[in-house]
């Protein structure tokens, strides 16, 4: 099968591998029909994500239907639509039995798919845990509204629930890249009296501004002012970071109105200074990523139910021979690009 593979810092390469084999009554095999291309997966082109093993095929969103499953794999079966979760977990050590499960304790737990383990750009691929890590796609909901329920929708989805955004609350969401509007998508569900978005690239402001008329948009530079002029309390209620620029953490805290809960998304490059002088007094509650993705069974009904539609970040599709075309547009961001979606 084909399958788009790191090489080396670098370089990703579409290469012609073996089919995946089960090697556990947990695993399950997973034809892909369709994927996409991660922010993170840049950051392993980049060599900036240590852990990543050359020769693994790289993607960790995807949906496809089950095609074989391990002895002991009770939720999915085979011919099951599904989408995958970018987290593998085990559902039973003490993080996973809190919902804690991005910090798992099986060898496997974590971002593993498209990192140490194989991942899903590629025509099939070996989900482990499959019981946690699949979840199938209601009739009514199709591949592509699917496509992100496993990593940016979950992410967007898992900000939201712990940022506790109340129904008088002015949200700040910072970076309205492919996860700041999926965080949007779910901030919205909420309901709070506004969100503003704050976003640099003018592109990205007007593809919020004509998606939901209702979100305000203002640029970094001024984006305190705005915060301060249209909030009820002297700053944002619930501030949520998914910028990860050099200042979004700072912008983020000083945005935010004393007692505020700032909740930090995004993954930095460099370090990040808490001038706790500074803040001292502010009484600030800051939580921090990454995502728990154990929501995908209830972001899959929202989806059903209208609640909730990420189709328009779709921007761009490319079949999977053509991979390295569409990593280039979204690398360079090109051509508008928000998401691509990879067909097999
Ligand atoms: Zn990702
Ligand atoms: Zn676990």
């Amino acid at each position: 099968m084909l399958a788009y593979t790191y090489i080396e810092q670098g370089k990703f390469e579409l290469v012609e591998k073996p089919r995946p084999k089960i090697l556990g009554p947990r695993d399950a095999i997973v034809r892909v029909t369709l994927g996409s291309i991660c922010t993170s997966d840049l950051h392993i082109k980049h060599g900036s994500v240590p852990r990543a093993v050359p020769g693994i095929t790289v993607g960790h969103e995807m949906v496809g239907i089950v095609e074989e499953t391990g002895a002991d794999v009770a939720t999915v079966k085979r011919g099951d639509r599904v989408a995958v979760n970018v987290e593998t977990f085990c559902g039973t050590c003490f993080f996973c039995q809190h919902g804690w499960v991005n910090n798992c304790t099986d060898p496997d737990g974590g971002w593993a798919l498209g990192c140490r383990i194989d991942g899903g750009q590629a025509e099939y691929v070996r989900v482990p845990y499959a019981d946690q890590g699949l979840s199938r796609i209601p009739d009514r909901v199709s591949d592509e509204q699917a496509l992100f329920v496993g990593d940016i929708l979950a992410t967007g989805f898992w900000a939201v629930r712990i940022s506790e955004i109340g129904a008088d609350d002015t949200v700040l969401i910072i970076g309205a890249g492919p996860t700041g509007i999926c965080t949007l998508l779910c901030a919205r569900l909420k309901r709070p009296r506004r969100i503003i978005v704050c976003e640099r690239s003018a592109e990205r402001r007007r593809f919020v501004s004509e998606h939901y008329p209702d979100v305000m948009v203002v640029e970094p530079d001024c984006c305190k002012e705005f915060v301060m002029a249209h909030s009820d309390h002297g700053g944002a209620d619930v501030v949520m970071e998914v910028a990860g620029g050099d200042d979004t953490f700072r912008m983020a805290w000083e945005c935010a109105r004393p007692n505020a809960t700032v909740t930090v998304v995004a993954m930095y490059d460099r370090p990040q200074v808490l001038p706790l002088p500074d803040m001292y007094g502010k009484n600030l509650t800051f939580k921090t990523g990454g995502v728990d993705g154990c929501d995908c069974a209830e972001i899959l009904r929202l989806i059903e139910a209208g609640k909730i539609d990420a189709i328009p970040l779709i921007t761009h599709r490319y079949p999977l021979k053509e991979i390295a075309d569409a990593y280039r547009i979204f690398e360079n961001r090109l051509d508008g690009v928000i998401k691509v979606a990879i067909t097999t």
